[in-house]
């Protein structure tokens, strides 16, 4: 998963501040790398660097870079590559008919094909991107028409993407055919601002226009926006993107993901009511669900866990002997309100396991009497690939062990995860998901 953000201006030569600030509202998504690329009258500068979006820029870089046009990203990256500098976005490259930069959230999953086929007919890649294959692509495509070189090179490739490309003169942003990850356009005066999510508009005063839609390809330049392409196969959003991944204060495709949280909540009362003192989220992630089940049950809605706002990204980690003698870092159970209770406690999904067993065991030792833990997802019992970084499959405790076994492993008086259909219906049925890490069924095949 990562976030990305493309700025385009008739007016305004320094439009990095904008990108700047989309940048820091969607650092959830992702924390490796952050990275903005400004093209100044067909000059492309760029700062890049492994860290979040405030150790990367400062006043002083963001007043380097100048220019009308502009993207960024923000990388998170679970794999081997993760931590090598040479894979930070946005991929700026120059070619024959001038200086292209991409920023891309997804997975191109038949990209090591497409790169070997290009290598044999002399091709060279600096890093281990899809991104750039993307940007090769465009490079042997581009003829006489930049819009229709953009067509062609992603007919070529497969998977789910929200990608940004910049060069002298536009910005193209492109959503895959399935819709899989989210894009969207905002406006701000007569600029246009395009994101990942719409928090990123929120941040500098930005107005939701809409969507990219699924297979769309548009472009944005002096003359405004255009749609290049719209060739869409079945919507297919990743509904992991309303259960955990984006924030509550977005919207995608026309679905508060507050709503569709909070309503996960309710449906999970309606599918387990259950009788107790007091209800009590998981943060952050679980809140809103346990604030919808609250609301959905009548059960009061109680701060049980305080969080440690200052945790970030990096902290050293606790060596085994501390841990056994109990620290909590992160998360606190506030015993006041604990003690003697009978609660239910909501979290947005178990992946691992680990995080909800701690949990468990954290509340117990502040003196639960009994805990109902209650999941606003499904069994995660497949492993993304494309484009959420979920462990391995034998690494999901769910791919493994059923609901029984997952409640006595983690220690619970019992569990119950909402219904597939139920968190359809939570997430608005009439837009389309793609559900493959709660059933194994994705809209891409995955190439071996
Ligand atoms: P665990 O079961 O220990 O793997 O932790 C699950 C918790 O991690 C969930 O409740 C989410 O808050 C969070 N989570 C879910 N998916 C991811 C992901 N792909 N990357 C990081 N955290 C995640």
């Amino acid at each position: 998963m990562s976030g990305v953000v493309g700025v385009f201006s008739n007016s305004n030569e320094h439009v990095s501040p904008y990108v700047y600030y989309g940048l820091y509202a969607i650092q959830h998504r992702g924390q490796i790398s952050s990275g903005i690329a400004v093209n100044n009258n067909g000059f492309v500068d760029y700062v890049k660097e492994l860290g979040l979006v405030n150790e990367v820029f400062n006043n002083e870089t963001i007043d380097r870079l100048r220019g009308n046009i502009a993207i960024g990203h923000v990388r998170y990256a679970a794999h081997f590559e993760a931590k090598n500098k040479a894979n930070a976005q946005p991929l700026v490259v120059g070619y024959k008919r001038g200086a292209l930069g991409i920023s891309l959230d997804g997975s191109i999953v038949n990209f090591m094909k497409v790169r070997e086929e290009m290598e044999d007919s002399g091709a060279i890649f600096q890093t281990d991107l899809d991104t750039e294959v993307i940007a090769a692509l465009i490079a042997k495509y581009h003829k006489n028409d930049f819009n229709q070189a953009i067509v062609d090179a992603l007919k070529d490739v497969q998977g789910s993407y929200a990608m940004v490309a910049m060069t002298n003169d536009r910005i193209v942003a492109a959503r895959d055919p399935h819709g899989l990850k989210p894009l969207s356009i905002g406006k701000i005066g007569s600029d246009y601002i395009v994101a990942s999510e719409t928090v990123a508009f929120d941040t500098i005063g930005a107005e939701l226009v809409r969507d990219v839609e699924p297979g769309e390809i548009v472009m944005i330049d002096k003359d405004g926006l255009t749609t290049i392409q719209r060739s869409p196969e079945k919507r297919s959003m990743c509904i992991f993107e309303l259960v955990y991944l984006a924030r509550p204060d977005s919207i995608i495709d026309d679905k508060s993901v507050y709503i569709s949280r909070s309503e996960a909540g309710k449906q999970l009362y309606r599918e387990f009511p259950t009788e107790a003192d007091i209800v009590i989220g998981a943060p952050d992630s679980g809140i809103v669900a346990a604030i919808g089940y609250a609301e959905g049950s009548g059960i009061p809605y109680t701060e049980g866990i305080i969080k440690n706002r200052y945790v970030g990204r990096t902290f050293i980690e606790p060596t085994q002997a501390i841990r056994e003698q109990g620290v909590r870092i992160k998360l606190n159970a506030l015993r006041e309100n604990i003690k003697g209770k009978s609660l239910v406690l909501v979290d947005d999904s178990i992946v691992r396991g680990t995080t909800i067993k701690r949990t468990v065991a954290m509340l117990r030792d502040a003196g639960a009497r009994e805990i109902h833990v209650r999941i606003a997802s499904p069994p995660v019992t497949h492993s993304c690939y494309l484009g959420v970084d979920t462990p391995s499959e034998e690494n999901l405790i769910a791919s493994h062990m059923d609901t029984e076994q997952i409640r006595q492993e983690i220690g619970a008086e019992s569990l119950y995860f909402i219904s597939l259909e139920g968190l359809v219906k939570a997430a608005g049925e009439e837009n389309g998901f793609c559900r493959g890490c709660f059933s194994g069924n994705y809209p891409v095949e995955r190439v071996e």
